[in-house]
């Protein structure tokens, strides 16, 4: 059975030396960035760009090597850990103060295997990059609805997209996972090898370890779909949810329906910048 207990990296912006942090950094096949460091301050921003804070170190990872000696290296020396996937998260925790991020964004390889039906993506890969490789095959797994948005964190915290009336949620879909714990070893989690990780990292969030991959059942989809985008007045929007409501009670399992409350420019402003 696997220890799930969580090790807690905390402590952080320890007055590290020099040559640790140099040997850690020429470890690693990505690279390591620092304050002064050409690529910090891109590294450091996230998309929601109210969240500004400063890491003491970004480690940009380029393989499951590196998150390893990443967690190992923080552990080792008490370091605040913050693991970035997409960075799409809006309260900025893909990002921490004075710690050691554990970026995954170069880290997107992504493989369909047909014979399967299954798709294992890196955990640096958004929900764009995975579409893009599986709708080759006209195939698709159930993710979120903005492209941009990082499959890890999501798929961590359940997942809900246009996919989940047909075939549930992202975290139905996983086949397994490779995860680095926080004592830094390699496992893979899955039905019937460390069940009880598995069980936890679907829905529980990043907590478990530093998933490195995840592997998803997938659907034929497409490669056409219908996407139909109505503008009501705010006024209507309590008929119009109880429309909603309504017809969605009737229709088949390929439909899911967005509903979004919110202000937009007058009506004719922005058809004319849709037609410019
Ligand atoms: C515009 C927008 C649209 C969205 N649409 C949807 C949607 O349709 N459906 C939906 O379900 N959610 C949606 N979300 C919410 C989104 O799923 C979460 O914010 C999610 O955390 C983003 O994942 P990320 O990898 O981009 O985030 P990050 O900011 O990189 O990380 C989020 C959290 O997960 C942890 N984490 C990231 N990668 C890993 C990893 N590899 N291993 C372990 N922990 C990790 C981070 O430490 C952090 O705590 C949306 C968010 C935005 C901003």
């Amino acid at each position: 059975m696997t220890d799930l207990r969580i090790v807690t990296l905390t402590g952080a912006d320890a007055a590290l030396g020099e040559k640790v942090v140099g040997q850690f950094g020429s470890g690693l096949r990505g690279e390591l960035l620092r304050p002064g460091i050409a690529g910090y301050e891109e590294a450091r921003l996230l998309w929601n760009g109210l969240i500004d804070k400063r890491p003491a170190l970004i480690a940009r990872c380029a393989c499951v090597g590196d998150v390893i000696d990443s967690v190992n290296f923080a552990r080792e020396n008490d370091l605040l850990v913050a693991v970035r996937g997409g960075g799409h998260n809006v309260a900025g925790n893909a990002v921490a103060n004075g710690g050691l991020v554990i970026d995954l964004s170069l880290m997107k390889g992504i493989r369909v295997d047909l014979r399967r039906s299954t798709v294992r993506a890196e955990g640096g890969a958004t929900l764009g990059d995975l579409d893009r490789e599986a709708q080759v095959f006209g195939l698709a797994t159930p993710l979120g609805v903005v492209s941009e948005t990082g499959i890890a964190g999501l798929t961590l915290g359940g997942g809900i997209g246009w996919l989940r009336r047909k075939h549930g949620l992202s975290s139905d879909n996983l086949v397994s996972v490779d995860i680095v714990t926080a004592d830094g070893r390699f496992l893979t989690a899955s039905e019937t090898e460390n069940e009880d990780l598995f069980w936890g990292i679907r829905g529980g969030g990043g907590n478990f370890g530093v998933v490195t991959s995840f592997e998803y059942r997938l659907y034929p989809v497409g490669p056409e779909v219908m996407f139909c985008f109505v503008l009501y007045p705010g006024d209507r929007a309590k008929e119009v949810l109880h429309f909603c409501d309504e017809y969605m009670a009737e229709a088949p399992d390929e439909v899911s329906p967005l509903g979004v409350l919110g202000r937009v420019p007058p009506v004719e402003e922005l058809y004319g910048a849709v037609a410019r």
